[in-house]
């Protein structure tokens, strides 16, 4: 039977390396195997007690309303404020003088402390500036900052009050700022004149500006713009619109009541990353989010509030800067690293030199940033005492075993275990991931859903696939942080997530995965990104890998493009390390032939890309994900689609040339 016939992907890859936690790590680690078996038992009774770490003002009469799926409500009755989680108690339990973040900006020696406390008193103003300037419980407010810690303020205070925060990355354009202005209907913009990149001032409310009178266009009013000062750039000033943060915020009052809400009130909307067109506007809500940030950050990254110090490197306007970033580590009182800049200013070594600073001991990037390092060269990383790193995680995309185990020999020591987290922004957190003190893990692979989650990997018909095969990726049932729906789209909600596998209820991810002989999982890419190649359906990510696992290759995307004899080939697009060519020297034929001859011996001959084009960059989302669709259309001698959550819109430009002047066929 083809692959095809049985409606599931190839399983192609081999890897046999394990790592087992350090005994020291498992002895002392926060989640033990136990918990396995304590929420199998009764989920429900498990997620109430990991929803104890929280404090509720009033207790919840049930743990789950499933009576009309798939509009979940978890911690019914409950009431709860997210702000007062995040901080107030922590102060209220003497942890006042604990650092929360120790924020880092992009110019040398630009440091500032920020304790509990200090958070408390912040977050404390900017509420009741929000109040002076008429947001009311139930207002969104739009948040278009830099990495400063008055970006966690503004989350926080908008949280205190119970106005719904909708995040929009800093480097996203003033159109796509507008649409999500419109589409959430936000009420007030809080912004800054601009913050440090790449070594210099880069503007911020001249977009502003321009969204909110494309918005007006779209029939939509902000009412107010709250500017923080970070630059001092000149900038334009509407006198009826516009509020200086310094003026407004640093004049109110350090004492501020706050309100509990309904578990189920709306905390933050925010819009995924558009890896596979226009990007949706997941709503999270208070009560079921907060727990299962607070559980997972605690359990996955084994946190030890007391003594560990946490870095996730996300920017805050992706999920992981809020459920990794903000939510997460203050829930639990921990003290994080916030980072302005870009990891190459000044130069290539800032991440490590700030780890080696602040005794960065958990440390949260992405697959893409991994392989950013590996292509700088390991020279870079162990200039720096990286000694503290006790634990090391990844999340994005999966990691290419290759790229895992650099990451654990060269920033982890060797020693340091590594979470492999799968999530989504709609999933609110982590769902597959190893439990640090527990998994023996395998590069590449996130192993198997965490102790309170049911994942699982199904064929068309919602059959479980059996160890060894692959299918799409599914979520039996439902969990406190899912989303509860897409904003002012219920029908686009249950179409997208929840129509595939309706009869079973199961919600759709989106992804393909595998089960290996062990029954661990594989994420395999976006179903959509699936190819069929004479019939046999093949995933991105392993091809990818096979690639990467070649000495001079840093990064590789494949894609799918149509073919007259075989219905799709797989084309590879790939950048070099930068020892692998001399400076100016194009890529030889025959490291392109090897390279295709790699990824035969590799994976085998059927995975064998027909072409390989060497290319400095590849189109990334701001998240850094890999825009495949755009890939595609090249590939495919398409005009190039939607490219407004690209990072850098350039880069298509680079590939195009590459593609009219390079002969890449197979010869
Ligand atoms: P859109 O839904 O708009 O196309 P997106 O899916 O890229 O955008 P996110 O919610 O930021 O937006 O990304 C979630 C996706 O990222 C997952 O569905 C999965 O494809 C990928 N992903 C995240 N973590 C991992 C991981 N550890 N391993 C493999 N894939 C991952
Ligand atoms: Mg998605």
């Amino acid at each position: 039977m083809s692959d095809e016939s049985s409606g599931t992907l190839a399983n192609l890859a081999h890897e046999e390396r394990r790592f087992d936690p350090p005994a020291e790590f498992a002895e002392h680690a926060n989640l033990t195997a136990e918990a396995y078996d304590e929420a199998e038992k009764d989920r429900l009774a498990f997620w109430a007690k990991q929803a104890e770490r929280l404090d509720w003002d009033t207790t919840w009469e049930k743990v789950l309303d499933w009576d009309n799926p798939p509009f979940a409500q978890w911690f019914v009755g409950g009431k709860i404020n997210a702000a007062y989680n995040c901080v107030d108690r922590h102060v209220e339990n003497g942890n006042g003088d604990k650092v929360a973040f120790h924020w880092v900006g992009e110019p040398e020696d630009d440091t500032r402390d920020v304790t509990y406390a200090d958070l408390k008193d912040e977050v404390s103003k900017a509420a009741n500036a929000l109040v002076e300037l008429g947001v009311e419980t139930g207002d969104r407010v739009a948040i278009y900052m830099p990495m400063i810690p008055e970006t966690a303020i503004a989350m926080l205070a908008c949280a205190r009050i119970g106005a719904p925060h909708t995040v929009v990355f800093g480097g996203f354009s003033s159109d796509a700022l507008a649409n999500r202005l419109e589409d959430c209907d936000a009420k007030v913009v809080i912004t800054s004149d601009g913050g440090y990149r790449r070594g210099a001032p880069s503007a911020l409310k001249p977009a502003v500006d321009e969204a909110v009178e494309k918005a007006e266009e779209l029939g939509h009013t902000v009412r107010k713009v709250l500017v923080v000062r970070r630059t001092g750039q000149d900038i334009e000033w509407d006198d009826d619109r516009d509020v200086w943060w310094h003026e407004l915020v640093d004049a109110q009052s350090t004492e501020h009541e706050c309100e509990f809400f309904d578990s189920e009130h709306p905390l933050y909307v925010m819009y995924t990353s558009g890896t596979t067109g226009k990007p949706k506007g997941i709503l999270h809500t208070t009560g079921g989010y907060l727990v299962g940030c607070a559980y997972t950050h605690w359990g996955i990254f084994d946190l030890k509030p007391e003594t560990d110090v946490y870095w996730c490197t996300a920017d805050v306007g992706w999920v992981t800067g809020h459920s990794y970033g903000v939510y997460g580590p203050l829930a639990n009182g921990t003290t994080s690293v916030m980072y302005e800049g870009t990891p190459d200013t000044p130069d290539k070594g800032r991440w490590w030199q700030i780890c080696e600073k602040y005794g960065v001991t958990i440390f949260y990037t992405a697959p893409t940033a991994i392989r950013t390092f590996m292509k700088w060269g390991d020279d870079i990383p162990t200039k720096n005492d990286l000694s503290k790193l006790r634990l090391l995680g990844s999340v994005g995309e999966s990691i290419n075993p290759d790229a895992y185990v650099w990451y654990r020999e060269t920033i982890g020591a060797g020693t340091a275990p590594i979470v492999d987290t799968w999530w989504q922004t709609e999933t609110g957190s982590i769902m597959i991931s190893p439990l640090p003190g527990v998994t023996s893990s395998k590069p590449g692979s996130a192993m198997k859903s965490i102790p309170g989650v049911v994942v699982d990997v199904v064929t068309e018909e919602g059959e479980s696939v059996p160890n060894g095969s692959g299918g799409f990726l599914v979520v039996k049932e439902p969990w406190p942080s899912m989303l509860r729906t897409l904003w002012g789209d219920d029908e686009r909600f249950k179409d997208t997530y929840w129509s595939k596998f309706e009869k079973q209820g199961y919600y759709f991810a989106g992804d393909g995965a595998k089960k290996d002989d062990d029954g661990d999982i594989w994420l395999l890419g976006r179903v959509d990104d699936v190819m069929n190649v004479s019939g046999h359906r093949l995933s991105t990510t392993e091809i990818e890998s096979a690639l990467v696992s070649h000495p001079k290759v840093a990064e590789a995307a494949v894609v799918g493009a149509a073919d007259e004899t075989t219905g799709q080939a797989v084309c590879a697009f790939v950048i070099l390390k930068e020892s692998a060519l001399k400076e100016g020297e194009k890529a030889p034929d025959s490291l392109i032939q090897e390279l295709r001859q790699h990824v035969q011996k590799e994976i085998g001959a059927i995975a064998k890309p027909r072409q390989i084009m060497v290319v400095p960059e590849l189109p990334k989302t701001r998240s850094g994900k890999i825009m495949r669709r755009l890939l595609k259309d090249v590939a495919e001698h398409r005009e190039v689609g939607d490219v407004t959550t690209l990072a850098d819109s350039t880069v298509m430009d680079l590939i195009g040339e590459g593609m009219d002047s390079e002969d890449t066929k197979e010869s």
